[in-house]
């Protein structure tokens, strides 16, 4: 068997033609939409993913900026920068880019973003409204994965969902979301026994853990469909997937690394702006 391949390009480029409509009805009413991008780090891959977003929000008429704090900012200059951005009229969407400097915790600072306007679903409040049903903007990334099953009409009420990976922004959330979807979801992550024998279980499989090729053929069912969310970068300057390529042999569908849930990510993000 080989692998259908379940690309996010073509949804991630409808998404963003419909934030591009309602941002230019934005500006026509006087005001364009504005995101604003905190950073306090100098990791180059953080680097990257940041100016890319600001690239796609310029392409789609949103205003973008990034307010950097540098590597010396302590958890008070993140929470204060956070109230004020969420106390400005003049912003719709506010978003922490990680990592943080070291010492200072995601958690600790990430409630200074008012829910309304936390694009990429980092505030706890986001996380526990999700949690018990109640609207809230789930983290772009585990929505995409979302977004992307719903592209390929993968069904996922009472299907067995596995998703590799527990944290905060990815796997937590996403297993709210497929739960609410109706599937039955078991959560993996480092300190799983047996994680093959786990995975194997699964209709539907997630791997957001960060660590190149780790989920091979024996992880995977046969006519399995499996999200790959990892982005790990290749010494060639590219970018490798959890999910070793061999996997299409027994799938019935992956995502390609990059081109999947990258992509639609990126487009969610911008539609939570508008939004
Ligand atoms: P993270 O915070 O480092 O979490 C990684 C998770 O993987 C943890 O829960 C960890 O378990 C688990 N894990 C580590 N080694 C494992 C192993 N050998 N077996 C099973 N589980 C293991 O990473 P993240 O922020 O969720 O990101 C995950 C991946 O997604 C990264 O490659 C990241 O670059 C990528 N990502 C992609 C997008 C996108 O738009 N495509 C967006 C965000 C992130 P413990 O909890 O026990 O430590």
């Amino acid at each position: 068997m080989t692998a259908r391949r379940l690309a996010g390009t073509d949804l991630a480029a409808r998404i963003r033609a419909e934030v591009a409509e309602r941002a230019a009805a934005r500006r026509d009413a006087g005001r364009p939409a504005r995101l604003v991008i905190v950073t306090a780090t100098d990791d180059e891959a953080s680097a990257w993913y940041v100016r890319s977003i600001a690239s796609a929000a310029g392409k789609a008429g949103l205003d973008c900026d990034v307010a950097d704090l540098g590597t010396a900012a302590t958890a008070d200059d993140i929470s204060a920068r956070l109230a004020g951005l969420s106390a400005d009229p003049a912003v719709d969407g506010v978003m922490l880019q990680t990592p943080l400097p070291p010492g200072v915790v995601l958690a600790d600072v990430s409630g200074a973003i008012e829910p309304a306007k936390d694009v990429d679903g980092a505030n706890p409040v986001s996380l526990g409204r999700l949690a018990v049903g109640l609207p809230a903007y789930a983290p772009a990334t585990a929505a995409a994965v979302v977004a992307l099953l719903d592209e390929y009409a993968v069904g996922l009420a009472g299907a067995r969902a596995v998703v590799v990976g527990r944290s905060a922004v990815v796997g937590k959330p996403l297993a709210h979301l497929l739960l609410d979807r109706d599937a039955t979801v078991t959560v993996c992550h480092s300190r799983t026994r047996d994680l093959a024998e786990v995975t194997s279980t699964a209709d539907v499989l997630v791997a957001a853990v960060g660590r190149t090729h780790l989920v091979t053929p024996e992880h995977v069912r046969d006519g399995a469909v499996v999200v790959d969310v990892g982005t790990n970068p290749t010494a060639d300057g590219g970018l490798a997937g959890d999910v070793d390529p061999a996997v299409a042999e027994v799938a019935a569908a992956l995502t390609p690394v990059p081109g999947g849930v990258g992509p639609v990510t990126t487009a969610l993000l911008l539609k939570n702006v508008v939004d």
